[in-house]
């Protein structure tokens, strides 16, 4: 079952996988000095560094080795033709050589995870947002064969995710955006807690269903990915929680494909603030088939957006139509080769690579 959209984040731990993507349009990071926090809407938001998808949560998929130690995350972003490989200070250079041939200064400059972001929030909201996920996050470790409570805190719990959700939303960087209403409901949720004093909001139709992969820490390959152009119900995949929300009864019923895990989502368990958080395990095949299925489809993307992209060169350098198929295929077998280190094969750098010898040893332009 194909998403009606690709959506885009995937992060491969141990680089596992092989990819086919290129690079095209590139999501800069917010990165506003002067402006008032997302979430109070009162204080400036001073806070630099903010992770957009909780530490605790993210490092089990994006860490190199897993543990808990800051900066060794290592990851590519994908999306929209486009592949942008990021990494910790930590990082030992031996592993970015491995991955990007020659480490230079700009390749250091450019290799801060988008999921990092810099004036969103205020200190405070930051430290808000911080507790709820410190109280939170026993709760990702716990795993049971059948359904089971992961949290006896029914408000903490869906703070927590919608915490997730909002951030994603607000950040720009991610290819979530909630509509307007829910995202402001999920902010005054945030800011005040079960308080309603800025609205008449009833947060009791929050509600979110939540499935675990069992036996992900053993091979941690793993995506982030939020249902992109999803309107309620919205979802996200994040390593081995995948969680499903949802503000009215009529997203309830509507049937969205989610990378296979739909069907499986449906029998969970509905959470909200009156009942404590319970969550559904699923097996390890079902991340691998949404691994696969997630994969094959940027794939797809990937080749589409080359395509275009090289029609697009052989016009502007004077052609007609489209770029003739003997030259498309030399180019893309360059992008396949080995020659180029994986960080780079996908990327803009990578692609003119392929194409530069590829004219040259179809005679388009002469050897140098
Ligand atoms: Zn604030």
């Amino acid at each position: 079952m194909k998403q009606s959209v690709p959506c885009f984040f995937l992060i491969i731990v141990g680089l596992r996988s092989k990819m086919n993507f290129n690079e095209k349009h590139y999501l800069v990071p917010k990165l506003n000095t002067m402006k008032l926090c997302e979430l109070c809407k009162k204080n400036e938001a001073d806070k630099t560094g903010s992770h957009i998808i909780p530490h605790f949560l993210l490092k089990r998929v994006d860490n190199l080795d897993g543990s808990d130690k800051r900066d060794l995350e290592f990851g590519f972003r994908i999306g929209n033709g486009n592949v942008k490989g990021y990494f910790g200070r930590s990082i030992q250079p031996e592993k970015l050589e491995e991955t990007y041939g020659e480490v230079t200064d700009e390749l250091i400059a450019g290799s801060r995870s988008e999921m990092i972001v810099d004036f969103l929030l205020c200190s405070d909201c930051e430290k808000k947002l911080a507790e709820i996920e410190h109280s939170y996050s026993p709760s990702i470790e716990k795993f049971e064969k059948t359904t089971f409570k992961s949290n006896d805190d029914p408000q903490l719990s869906t703070l927590f995710w919608a915490s997730v959700f909002w951030r994603a939303s607000v950040s720009g960087t991610l290819a979530i955006k909630l509509s307007d209403e829910h995202e402001e409901l999920l902010r005054i949720f945030l800011n005040n807690g079960l308080k309603t004093e800025e609205s008449e909001a009833d947060f009791t139709g929050i509600k979110y269903r939540l499935l675990k992969i069992e036996g992900y820490q053993e091979d941690r390959d793993g995506f982030v990915n939020f249902g992109h152009n999803q309107t309620n119900p919205y979802y996200a995949a994040i390593g081995d929680q995948v969680i499903k929300m949802t503000f009215d009864q009529d997203a309830e019923k509507q049937k969205v494909a989610f990378f296979g895990f739909e069907d499986a989502m449906n029998d969970a368990p509905l959470n909200n603030v009156e009942n404590g958080e319970q969550s559904m395990p699923v097996n390890h095949e079902m991340l691998e088939h949404a691994i696969a299925e997630f994969t094959m489809m940027l794939a797809e993307d990937f080749m589409e957006v080359l395509d275009n992209d090289l029609d697009e060169l052989h016009v502007f350098l004077g052609g007609n139509g489209k770029m003739d198929d003997e030259l498309k295929s030399a180019i893309k077998k360059n992008i396949e080769q080995d020659e180029i280190p994986l960080g780079h094969r996908y990327s803009p750098e990578g692609k003119t690579i392929a194409i530069i010898k590829a004219m040259q040893d179809l005679g388009v332009i002469p050897k140098e």
